[in-house]
């Protein structure tokens, strides 16, 4: 129960949501699915003034054209994991299914919310990385797009300015192979480490080779591993050499109750590895 006043606000239009985050006098929290947000201020942890929910913004859905697939930044778990994707947003289908908490986050938890929250030891950042996405935001003075990688600035913080909203989510299509990797320490927990590992390909041939590690620092971490593969996307290096590579680009490991910084630096090669090793089974389907 959440015990303190505030008033709750059902903008119509992004203009009416706009113009509340830009003009309300006091704390103001945007609400998504709540899963987060709700509980969070239900144990007192957060209060606001004011709470702008997006609910009636017709935010939600999937839609897909022959370049990319867009989401609403309120679509569920459950709506990506029911919608007809291809390409590499595949990935956040595959996310979506690992999802812990069962199906009352599935159906609440947003994609939007998700990465809004910015979450280290969460799927979502690493993946909107990975595939490349484009968000949208939509504040007092109109829309500005910005790239996921630009998007994640810190842990639990991002470029949103306080009268902002992400309204969108854009992921190229492309012949890109995907694999995704997520380390956890129960069937019902968070992630420790996610990998997205993305085969670009130009005429069936392998063009670059990437992965997103997510949870191993504040911020996902894109590692070029185009240097360590064969065209066919067969390692050419040991696993050792390649551990040694992930570990280079992993600047101050992140820290939790789910797991030491030394525990993340020593598994996120392994992590790398078998998101990568995903590619080649996609690529044989
Ligand atoms: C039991 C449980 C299990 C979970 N398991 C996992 C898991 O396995 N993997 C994982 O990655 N996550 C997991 N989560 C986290 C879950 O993914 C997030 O709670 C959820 O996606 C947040 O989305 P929401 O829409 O509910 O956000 P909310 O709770 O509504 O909001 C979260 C934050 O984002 C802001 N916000 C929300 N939407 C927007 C928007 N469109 N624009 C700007 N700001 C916005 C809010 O102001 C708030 O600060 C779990 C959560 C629970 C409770």
């Amino acid at each position: 129960m959440i015990r303190t006043a505030l008033t709750h606000h059902m903008p119509h239009t992004l203009r009416e949501a706009g113009d509340l985050l830009g003009g309300l006098d006091g704390t103001t929290a945007v609400l998504g699915g709540g899963t987060m947000l709700v509980p969070a201020m239900g144990r007192g942890e957060r209060t606001y003034d004011h709470v702008v929910d997006l609910r009636r913004l017709g935010l939600s859905g999937v839609t897909s054209t022959a370049d990319e697939v867009e989401l609403g930044a309120m679509t569920t778990y459950s709506a990506v994991l029911a919608a007809d994707v291809d390409g590499p947003a595949n990935l956040l289908k595959r996310l979506a299914a690992g999802i812990t908490g069962g199906p009352q986050l599935r159906n609440q938890g947003t994609v939007g919310g998700s990465a809004s929250y910015a979450n280290p030891s969460s799927d979502v950042p690493a993946a909107l990385v990975a595939t490349g996405a484009r968000l949208s935001l939509h504040g007092a003075n109109g829309v500005r797009e910005v790239t996921a990688a630009q998007f994640f600035r810190d842990a639990f913080e991002t470029v949103l300015a306080g009268d902002e909203i992400v309204t969108k989510i854009r992921i190229p299509k492309n012949d890109a192979r995907t694999g995704y990797f997520k380390l956890k320490l129960s069937e019902s927990s968070w992630p420790i480490a996610t990998g997205a590992a993305v085969a670009a390909h130009t005429d069936g041939r392998l063009t670059q080779a990437t992965v997103t590690l997510g949870g191993v620092c504040a911020t996902p971490v894109t590692v070029d591993v185009t240097e360590c593969v064969d065209e066919r996307g067969v390692l050419t290096v040991s696993d050792r050499e390649w551990a040694e590579l992930i570990e280079q680009h992993l600047e101050d490991p992140w820290d939790d109750e789910l797991a030491p910084a030394s525990y993340r630096q020593q598994v996120a090669g392994v992590v790398a590895r078998r998101a990568w090793e995903e590619t080649i089974q996609d690529g044989e389907q």
